[in-house]
């Protein structure tokens, strides 16, 4: 009363298994957009950190110490060549000597940023160089997706169709059967399994003989005791 609804179910669970295939392939393709923006963005993000580091290197700040420094020192230097005594020749000596020690350690405090900028800036560059030259690919990935996509949708929905029919062909309780448990277990599993010699193919438990021979001659059809699946007779597969 059954076989011919296990084998239908064999067919349907085969077209499934290949739609799956598909869906896998459709993820795929849109990865490979989502990879792209995903890094474009990271890009621009990382550009807005970036502009905020080169920023507290604080070079023009730098700058503007060292010049007023550079103002006092040549004051000092020029009230040195005027000073009278040897005491006021000395403060002045002294004073030259602490600002130009000042100046000698911004310079470098100074040299040392602008390199970082420098790097900084560079790195801010190329990734605006991936950003934009990165616009045509993306669109021409998109459009290379979408084609493939219609490729692989037109392929399952030729299955489905396939798949509708031999539902319709097997019997009405079966298939209501089958549909509930399709429901509960996919797409983390398959609603149905083998009946090999006395075991489940899917949880390995035994089934009692008449129970095996009532699923074997298509008198019943049955879940198994254990994982709940449909089980299928594995004679069914040979016609
Ligand atoms: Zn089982």
């Amino acid at each position: 009363m059954f076989l011919e609804s296990f084998r239908h179910l064999i067919e349907i669970e085969a077209l499934k298994e290949q739609n799956l295939k598909n869906s896998l392939q459709i993820a795929s393709e849109n990865k490979r957009i989502s990879d792209l923006e995903e890094r474009r963005k990271k890009l621009l993000l990382q550009n807005e950190n970036l502009k905020i580091d080169e920023k507290n290197l604080k070079l023009s700040e730098s700058q503007n110490k060292i010049d007023d420094l550079q103002i006092r020192l040549n004051k000092l230097n020029s009230q040195l060549s005027l000073s009278v005594t040897e005491k006021e020749q000395i403060a002045f000596e002294n004073q030259i000597k602490i600002i130009k020690e000042e100046i000698e350690k911004l310079e470098n405090l100074y040299f040392e940023n602008l390199e970082a900028s420098e790097t900084i800036l560079n790195q801010i560059k190329e990734n605006n160089e991936f950003v934009n030259g990165s616009v045509t690919t993306l669109e021409e990935i998109k459009k290379e997706v979408a084609a493939n996509i219609i490729v692989e949708e037109n392929h399952i929905k030729n299955r489905d169709v396939r798949i509708n029919s031999l539902l319709e062909l097997c019997h009405p309780g079966f298939k209501t059967y089958y549909n509930e448990l399709d429901k509960k277990f996919r797409p983390k599993s398959l609603p149905v399994s083998y009946l090999i010699g006395k075991n489940c193919s899917a949880c390995h438990m035994s089934v009692d003989s008449a129970l095996k021979s009532s699923i074997d001659e298509g008198r019943s059809f049955e879940s198994c005791p254990n994982c709940s699946r449909l089980l299928i007779p594995e004679t069914a597969k040979i016609y």
